[in-house]
């Protein structure tokens, strides 16, 4: 959609992540969460034009995967699940990170995610990582990684810190049931720790740290009742939390997020097929909104570095400003989740298929447990990657000859937020009638239309550039002689005269491009 490849994104003045958040902040998409309270640390609101990118880019997900096909159906399962789902799907034991701290300047961090140098490295770096710290002299150690913060290789050992967020359910507080029980009694650390372990698992429930389970959990009960055969999917977009080591890169990584996950259950044997259908499929879903093609890779998973459970992986990547990294997994999970809930709760999540043979008899009938492929993105992940893609500054000259730079979020038109904006040119002579009476037919054909009236017409355009409003009416004193319009194209800002009657019309075709 951007006719403009050759015009730079952005100009050589600051990295467009912090002209992102800036913008996001300024129009009204992202704001930090609690920010009359000081702000709660990487927690973010979605203000009113976020709430619409972020709703656009999930009903788009719906749309590819529920809609349009007829193998996938959706569904929408609680945050909390029983606290057995965790466990049979080895969350509660190994859904963790390698925690690791620096000695020198206290940063906690990851260690997978730390940079990766040969032991036996030199390394120089400043004591407590302040820039007027005393040069130091280290030796990287046998991890072969320092801290990302200052460089330093005087490092803790790696601790395993599990993700989820634990909290309570039910109306009795165990640790005040168990104060009461300790009440006079002297016990041993080991003793106390035990008991105070026992006491918070008694009512224990986890947030859940991603959106798969529920798909897993309640197969039977969809592929009952759906009528589905294999292979099927079944899709949900939700909350998942993580209570990460590292928050980074604005909303990149952040301890509440959401994802749109889908499951695809299939034969076993048939799995590497679909697999590379799955690559192939959402990497396209990508493309088709972005300006910057080039931008997006596919990288597969090394062997040693797959998952536990997965025969394959791949992760879709996008080049955000600080480097390649993950917009979306795609792994070949084997049969390993419907197998461990199926020992677990003693269901039996298999599917049977009357019309193909058993390969073990040769008799005709075979039941099985599917092997699943899914494709999981993040969506508070992709708004942020939409808005990185969008967003261009374009230089020109002004009426007078002065240098400006026009400030545009080239987001596809079924992302923006705001899809036409309908602008008097005046605040009278009965043009805002007009416009009002355009706005209701936009909003009855279910188009976010917004009126606008404030400021003159050249900075109320410069506003829509900036939101990412595709399409703006101009109505102006012509509009009550002969009933037209003019509607301007937000990336190539030409103007044309159309028919106010005329004027749905042409965006909804426009719109279904
Ligand atoms: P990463 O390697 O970035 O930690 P992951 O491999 O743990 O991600 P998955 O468990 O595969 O991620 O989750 C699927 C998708 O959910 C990711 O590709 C990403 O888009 C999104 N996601 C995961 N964790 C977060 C987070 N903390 N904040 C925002 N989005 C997330």
């Amino acid at each position: 959609m951007n006719d403009q490849k050759d015009t730079p994104k952005v100009g050589d003045d600051g990295d467009v992540l912090d002209k992102v958040i800036s913008l996001t902040k300024r129009r009204g998409f992202i704001f930090q969460s609690s920010e009359i309270y000081g702000g709660l640390k990487s927690a973010y609101d979605y203000g009113p034009l976020g709430a619409e990118l972020k709703r656009n880019i999930a009903n788009e997900w719906w749309r590819s995967m529920v809609h349009q096909r007829e193998d996938i159906v959706g569904i929408d399962a609680s945050i909390m699940m029983h606290p057995a789902v965790w466990k049979a799907s080895g969350h509660l034991a190994t859904f963790s990170d390698p925690l690791v701290d620096c000695l020198n300047c206290k940063e906690r961090f990851r260690a997978d995610k730390a940079p990766r140098v040969a032991p036996g490295t030199p390394t120089k770096f400043r004591k407590g990582g302040t820039r007027d710290g005393q040069h130091l002299d280290g030796v990287v150690g046998s991890a072969g990684y320092v801290c990302p913060s200052c460089g330093a290789s005087e490092l803790s050992a790696e601790r395993q810190f599990n993700l989820m967020f634990r909290t309570s359910i039910g109306p009795v507080d165990p640790l005040e049931v168990l104060m009461q029980e300790l009440e006079g009694k002297a016990l041993d650390r080991k003793t106390l720790r035990e008991k105070f372990e026992a006491a918070v698992q008694s009512s224990a429930i986890y947030l859940r740290p991603e959106t798969a389970q529920a798909m897993f959990v309640q197969f039977l009960n969809v592929q009952q009742t759906s009528g589905m055969k294999v292979p099927f999917g079944i899709a949900q977009i939700g909350k998942s939390f993580r209570n990460e080591i590292t928050t980074e890169h604005f909303v990149f990584r952040t301890c509440e997020f959401e994802q749109m996950e889908m499951e695809f259950f299939v034969e076993p044997g048939t799995q590497k097929e679909w697999h590379a259908h799955w690559i192939n499929e959402r990497s396209s879903w990508w493309k088709r909104y972005m300006n910057d093609q080039s931008a997006l890779r596919v990288e597969h998973t090394e062997k040693k570095d797959l998952a536990h459970y997965a025969d394959a992986g791949a992760d879709i990547q996008y080049r955000y400003p600080w480097g390649w990294d993950e917009l979306e997994g795609i792994a070949s999970r084997t049969n390993y989740d419907l197998n461990k809930h199926s020992e677990h709760s003693g269901a039996k999540l298999t599917y049977f298929d009357q019309n193909k043979p058993d390969p073990d008899s040769a008799k005709m009938g075979w039941r099985y447990t599917p092997f699943v492929v899914e494709p999981a993105a993040g969506l508070t992940r992709a708004a942020l990657m939409f808005l990185l893609d969008a967003y261009y500054e374009e230089r020109g000259v002004d009426a007078d000859g002065a240098e400006k730079v026009r400030v545009v979020l080239r987001l596809h038109p079924r992302l923006a937020p705001v899809k036409i904006a309908i602008l008097p040119l005046l605040k009278k002579d009965g043009l805002p009638e007009i416009a009002r009476s355009i706005v209701t037919r936009f909003s009855a054909a279910g188009i976010n239309a917004r009126y606008d009236e404030q400021h003159s017409i050249g900075k109320r355009y410069a506003r829509h550039d900036e939101i990412g409003t595709p399409y703006c009416l101009t109505i102006d004193h012509q509009s009550q002689s002969d009933q037209t319009v003019t509607i301007r194209d937000r990336d190539t800002t030409k103007q044309e005269r159309i028919s106010i009657d005329k004027a749905l019309e042409i965006v909804q075709a426009r719109l279904a491009q």
